[in-house]
């Protein structure tokens, strides 16, 4: 008897199938505006000079590979609630969160999902519509209702603020609202900070289980900055789930880093949810891997190498501001009667750039040139060199 021989082949995952499908484009002109990895001017992902540093002085110093506990590196799951909240927040000082490494953001969210559900027993989790695909998938994957929330007006290009209040005004007590912390996925479109307060003040009232994914803090303006939205919920919800990531702010991806982070009524509560939360992990994975969540600690630690990293952070942050400009100077130079001005308004790697489908297939096929079928284009993609031929293509095909 044959039991695999009945299995259907999965679809290939939008993003990451683009990924190979670029890896095998043979025309020298090609670009990538897939994926989300931020690029340099040199069209290059460099691993951050801070990282490097610490990551030579961790070899030279490590002494085991032992085991870490189920929810890893105690150092580094310090240094992220710093990060998520603020040194000495009113939550740290209390011990009302509990953070354990996970590996990716990705993993964060599933414990998140496999937590809500099984602990909180939440049935709905209300998602924005558009969203980064894997929300839908991982919440399916634990068997919850997936509703979504309006957020994107494709004709001002802007948050659809009135469509959102009016779904989530439908989102009981108990479900689960995910918000993106920043630089929303794919649309790089944020809720002002006048419009966080109001979310917060709606999820404090109506009861709300909120699910932060923040996975790319210091992208839009900067590391506190653009915890805003997090530290306004924080202030008027007592309960909160959070998801964060290193991948991209510490150019990290393939070391798996980072966090879910549990913030409780009080540490005793804090205590007991976080038990359940690590006895799911020890299901999945049992315990985390050592190598990059060192790294990280050891950076957030150190003040010269946490200023080097924040420096070549801002350095990131500047460049994609400037590659948004340059992109929408360049369409118009190329003859682009459209206004795209909305583009430099839009905050991280990604912008819904308003291409169609149809749109963004024809830049592949003739030109060469990847993006999200959804239209979303990640601008740090860009550089100097291909800026010229992007934009002539794309008037093209408009
Ligand atoms: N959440 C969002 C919105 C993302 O865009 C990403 C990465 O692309 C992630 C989570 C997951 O990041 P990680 O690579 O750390 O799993």
């Amino acid at each position: 008897i044959m039991f695999f021989d009945k299995i259907q082949a999965a679809p290939a995952d939008p993003i990451l199938g683009l990924g190979e499908a670029f890896k095998a484009e043979t025309r020298p002109e090609k670009v990538n505006l897939g994926i989300g990895i931020y690029k340099n001017a040199q069209g290059e992902t460099p691993i951050p000079r801070a990282v490097k540093a610490a990551e030579t002085r961790l070899l030279a110093e490590e002494k085991t590979k032992n085991y870490l506990t189920i929810d890893g590196v105690a150092a580094y799951n310090a240094a992220t609630q710093a990060m998520l909240f603020g040194e000495n927040h009113e939550i740290i000082a209390n011990q009302r969160a509990k953070t354990a490494q996970s590996l990716g953001g990705t993993g964060a969210l599933r414990i998140a999902a496999e937590f809500a559900k099984r602990q909180v027993q939440a049935q709905t989790v209300w998602i924005s519509n558009p969203t980064w695909p894997n929300h839908n998938a991982i919440f399916q994957a634990v068997g919850m209702e997936v509703r979504d929330y309006r957020y994107y007006d494709k004709n001002t290009h802007s948050l659809d603020w009135d469509g959102l209040i009016a779904d989530l005004s439908q989102a009981k007590q108990g479900d689960v609202v995910l918000l993106h912390g920043c630089c929303h996925n794919p649309t790089g479109i944020d809720p002002t900070p006048e419009q966080w307060d109001i979310l917060a003040n709606m999820a404090a009232e109506k009861g709300w289980l909120p699910l932060f994914d923040f996975a790319y803090q210091g992208f839009a303006n900067g590391l506190e900055e653009d915890a805003y939205g997090l530290r306004a919920f924080a202030k008027l919800n007592r309960e909160l789930l959070i998801a964060s990531s290193y991948s991209k702010n510490f150019g990290l991806y393939n070391e798996r880093v980072g966090a879910f982070t549990l913030v409780a009524d009080n540490a005793e509560i804090a205590n007991r949810a976080f038990s359940q939360a690590k006895s799911i992990i020890r299901t999945i994975y049992s315990n985390p891997a050592s190598h990059g969540a060192s790294t990280v600690a050891l950076v957030l630690q150190d003040p010269d190498l946490k200023a080097q990293w924040t420096d070549e952070l801002d350095e990131m942050r500047e460049r994609i501001k400037t590659m948004r400009q340059k992109f929408v100077d360049t369409l118009k130079e190329c003859g682009a009667t459209q206004d795209f001005d909305f583009i430099v308004k839009q905050n991280g790697m990604f912008s819904f750039s308003g291409l169609t489908a149809e749109q963004v297939d024809r830049l592949r096929d003739e030109f060469a040139i990847y993006a999200v079928r959804s239209g979303r284009i990640n601008v740090a993609g860009m550089t100097d060199d291909n800026i010229r031929y992007l934009c002539e293509s794309i008037v093209k095909v408009l």
